[in-house]
């Protein structure tokens, strides 16, 4: 990944020093829509949360969706039925995960400031009874450990020196243990780990300043944003029964639209990735009117070539400075 990312960075840096993206993007080199994900908008450097989860400063998102708006068709949800019939067109849609509060304070005045239309995938289960995502959780009892070595236990063979900042790569470590582990797993995963690293759960204040409100979305929506589901309690859907994910997916779009009053057609696979979800996912998507569903594999939407269950998005993540959030968008092909 890190690696990717700074062969991506190389090339981005030599594609403006020849002024060879501004050559390409009057080349209009591409057709469809390339979709952008985001979670968090600000800055989480010091934050005692997981800090990957932040896309952008706010500074850098205004520059982002300047830069979009005024280069593409920036389109919302409501949108893609034409888009995707339009095979001249590039369309750029701007989605968030997850729910968190930022989207309202940080991107939401954003986006509106420039007339964009974005689209934002909720976990219902934590809006209704405010509480601290795994990964959060993780991120918090790492960083609150009081240990300075952590002995060798069920996730590390070796034992592991805690002596240092960040703790970054620990945590990263947990955040894998956990994904990779089976419902039953995960279930026991973090009192297990509290004991372990002596931390305890988060307390529960942390939860009631990470989420969106009801009336928050309800204000984003008559503002034209589109609000689509991610789940109620974000598991990864493709470790679940059949049954358990018909209830994810059911539930999640039901809480919706008994809030906003419409009908939700559009969804998000947590996680996001290949195996995040199965065949399964897709009857519950279909057995409850979903038209369009969103991964996190990355790429853009090539006209008449698409899985309507499947729709590529792009990551942003802080790391993407503006030379590489650029050719990104004139090169999507070869960066997104
Ligand atoms: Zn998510």
């Amino acid at each position: 990944m890190l690696q990717r990312i700074s062969k991506r960075e190389l090339i981005a840096r030599t594609l403006q020093q020849t002024g060879f993206d501004r050559m390409l993007y009057q080349a209009r080199s591409w057709r469809g829509i390339l979709i952008l994900n985001y979670h968090r908008i600000g800055n989480g450097s010091r934050s005692s949360c997981d800090r990957n989860l932040w896309s952008a400063t706010a500074e850098s998102f205004e520059e982002q969706v300047r830069y979009v708006t005024k280069h593409y068709d920036v389109i919302g949800l409501e949108d893609l039925d034409l888009a995707l019939r339009n095979p001249r067109g590039r369309f750029v849609v701007i989605t968030f995960d997850d729910g968190y509060l930022d989207n309202y304070t940080e991107a939401f005045p954003i986006l509106k400031s420039y007339h964009a239309k974005g689209a934002f995938f909720i976990t219902t289960g934590f809006l209704d009874v405010p509480s601290i995502p795994w990964w959060d959780e993780i991120a918090w009892m790492v960083r609150r450990c009081p240990l300075e070595v952590l002995p060798a236990n069920r996730w590390s063979q070796e034992s592991i020196r805690l002596d240092y900042d960040d703790r970054e790569s620990v945590i990263q470590m947990l955040l894998l243990a956990y994904k990779k582990s089976s419902v039953e797993q995960a279930a026991g995963f973090l009192s297990e780990l509290a004991d372990v690293l002596q931390t305890g759960r988060a307390p529960q204040r942390i939860a009631h300043e990470l989420w969106m409100t009801w009336p928050m979305l309800r204000e984003m929506q008559q503002a034209g944003m589109t609000i689509g589901g991610h789940t109620v309690t974000h598991p990864i859907l493709a470790t679940l029964t059949a049954e358990q994910q018909d209830y994810e997916v059911g539930e999640c779009l039901r809480r919706i639209r008994k809030e906003l009053g419409t009908l939700i057609d559009t969804f998000s696979y947590p996680v996001g990735g290949q195996s995040s979800f199965n065949i399964h996912t897709r009857k519950a998507l279909e057995k409850h009117g979903v038209r369009w569903a969103f991964t996190f594999i990355g790429g853009h939407i090539r006209p008449r070539q698409y899985d309507r269950f499947a729709l590529p998005r792009t990551a942003i993540e802080t790391d993407i400075n503006a030379p590489l959030f650029n050719a990104l968008l004139t090169l999507p092909q070869w960066y997104a």
